[in-house]
């Protein structure tokens, strides 16, 4: 059975509802996870990657045309990432691969090899909780802030016999699927490498005080200015407007996932775009997951992760990670829980 969204909208329509949505996540960010210090930075935001990307720099001993040319540069490396690895464009490499490799060895680009093996890591050590060959999945479930395709039984275990991270095999950037119909997903690790590029291009400029937030993955480069004064902030994830609490942050990267940024109900059952690949179905053992880790994708794809396994095996995960913390908010017997990872205890701070 497939009920799909009871709502038909015309294509302008779409289009209104899609800048709202957009504005959302502008207030999301803004009231979110988000980094708070008094001195004012030079700024720029900008859409890349389907959310709001934000640059600040806070150095004070360069020009600001300086900066903003740092800033500019910075921006054009995300870009670069996001063609890279774009699930939604048909000429991004991933989208090439998809369409090329099957049970045909392919030669890729090694940076694209990079963040693949980096994602084979995490599907691995999570015991496959995060798998780029969910995207079957990702497709039919569609789910958006306006629509969800509800599959039913036989459509979910239909697409599960597409999905396996073990069926991806990469050596020496040769990438080889073992199975037919295999097809990747980089959407929930893309943003963090996207994020880390864009440091490295501050770095390079003589950065030595930014933050680069990517809708809520961020990373944190400090200087004696802001040394102890930034504070990672965690939404409220039932409570819109409202924060959950923070933690303190120097240096470091941050990323979230949680299922209040894009979902849709149906009969009061929230589907959104975290899936679990054991089930098929939306995961739902976490509302929200923060991991703090040493760079932007590895924080990325722990949270995607961690979301998926819930939280006591994903804050085993997080607790066995060298330079890795978390907070995993979720409910029991319906009230809102959360647990903060062995490094955070005493430093999460609850609003
Ligand atoms: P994030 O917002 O970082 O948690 O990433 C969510 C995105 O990751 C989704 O929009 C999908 O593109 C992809 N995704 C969803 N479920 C999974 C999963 N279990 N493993 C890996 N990627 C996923
Ligand atoms: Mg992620």
């Amino acid at each position: 059975m497939n009920l799909n969204n009871p709502f038909k909208y015309n294509p302008k329509t779409q289009f209104i509802l899609r800048a709202i949505f957009i504005l959302g996540m502008v207030l999301l960010q803004l009231t979110g996870c988000r980094s708070k210090i008094a001195v004012r930075p030079v700024q720029k935001m900008k859409i890349e990657m389907g959310t709001f990307v934000q640059i600040s720099i806070y150095d004070e001993d360069k020009s600001i045309d300086y900066v903003q040319q740092a800033i500019d540069r910075s921006f054009h490396e995300i870009e670069r990432i996001d063609k890279m690895a774009s699930n939604w464009t048909d000429d991004s490499e991933v989208a090439l691969i998809n369409e090329k490799a099957s049970t045909d060895t392919i030669t890729i680009n090694p940076e694209l090899a990079y963040i693949i093996e980096k994602a084979l890591y995490v599907g691995k050590i999570s015991n496959g909780a995060f798998d780029i060959t969910v995207s079957p999945l990702i497709k039919l479930w569609n789910v958006t802030d306006t629509m969800a395709t509800i599959l039913s039984h036989d459509d979910i275990v239909n697409a599960m016999k597409k999905i396996g991270y073990v069926y991806v095999s990469l050596k020496n950037n040769k990438l080889v699927f073992s199975q037919n119909d295999i097809s990747i997903d980089l959407g929930g690790i893309a943003k963090g490498y996207a994020v880390d590029q864009g440091i490295k291009v501050l770095i390079e400029a003589g950065i030595t005080d930014a933050l680069i937030n990517a809708g809520g993955d961020f990373t944190a480069l400090c200087s004696p200015l802001t040394a102890g004064k930034r504070k990672v902030w965690i939404k409220h994830p039932r409570q819109r407007d409202q924060l959950f609490g923070y933690f303190k942050m120097d240096n470091g990267s941050v990323a979230t996932s949680g299922d209040y940024e894009r979902y849709f109900e149906v009969d009061s059952v929230r589907y959104h775009h975290i899936i679990d690949p054991a089930t098929g179905y939306p995961a739902n053992k976490s509302v929200s997951v923060t991991i703090q880790a040493k760079s932007a994708l590895m924080a990325d794809a722990l949270a995607t992760a961690v979301f998926v396994m819930g939280p006591e095996a994903g804050m085993k995960l997080v607790n066995s990670l060298d330079g890795v913390e978390g907070v995993i908010i979720y409910f029991q017997n319906k009230k809102l829980e959360y647990i903060v990872s062995d490094g955070l205890r005493g430093k999460f701070i609850k609003s």
